[in-house]
């Protein structure tokens, strides 16, 4: 049997990585894996996990990886498809290390689709991506980390624990960047390019 297909979706919160995911989806016939999806489905079945989820969410911390590994590797093997999108994770290098030990010999990891949106060019702050998640707050999202704080503590941790991994892919010449500080449809424009160029259309 061959290995399913792997893409990874990553980028700063609010950078639009559920929406374009929802494109791939739509397009290309992948499987939308999203790690925070995962993470607050099991917080809302109210399991033993529940309230040490939540409380990570809100913090903007990253939840233990043997957690969210597992959540995705369940999820890979309930849906038949062979091609899979994995939003939002890994975000750290205990994600990544996890990862590695348990999935990486199972599955064809591709390439790593990078959603810059900086939250800050030459000192400037710019706000685009704290933005978009107030607004999806402010329009009744439901979640409990789309406020400031919280936004705030998320920021925090993509710059502190995710960037390190953006450079480890980097590296490993996984990375592919597009520049999602534009609209949707022009971002999209970019990745349709991406996916038909990594023979994934
Ligand atoms: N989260 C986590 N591990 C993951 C993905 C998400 O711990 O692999 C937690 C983390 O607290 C994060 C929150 O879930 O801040 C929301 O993640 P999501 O990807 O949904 O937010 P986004 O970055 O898309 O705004
Ligand atoms: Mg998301």
């Amino acid at each position: 049997m061959a290995k399913p297909t792997v893409v990874f979706v990553l980028g700063p919160p609010g950078a639009g990585k559920g929406t374009q995911s929802s494109n791939i989806v739509k397009n290309f016939n992948f499987t939308h894996l999203s790690a925070g999806d995962l993470l607050r489905a099991e917080r809302n079945t109210g399991s033993d996990l529940a309230d040490l989820i939540n409380g990570y969410i809100k913090e903007g911390k990253i939840v233990p990886v043997k957690i969210t590994c597992g959540l995705i590797e369940k999820a890979m093997q309930e849906d038949p498809n062979s091609k899979f999108l994995i939003d939002g994770f890994p975000r750290n290098k205990d994600n990544l290390d996890g990862w590695n030990e348990v999935m990486a010999d199972k599955v064809d990891a591709r390439f790593v689709l990078f959603l810059d949106c900086p939250a800050e060019v030459s000192g400037r702050l710019l706000l685009v991506s704290t933005e978009r998640c107030l607004s999806r707050g402010a329009a009744g999202g439901g979640r409990v980390d789309d406020n400031l704080e919280s936004l705030q503590k998320r920021h925090a941790t993509y710059e502190n624990e995710t960037k390190p991994v953006l450079d480890e892919f980097l590296k490993q010449g996984m990375l592919r960047k597009i520049d999602a500080t534009r609209d949707v449809d022009a971002v999209w424009t970019d990745v349709d390019a991406l996916f038909r160029e990594e023979n994934l259309a």
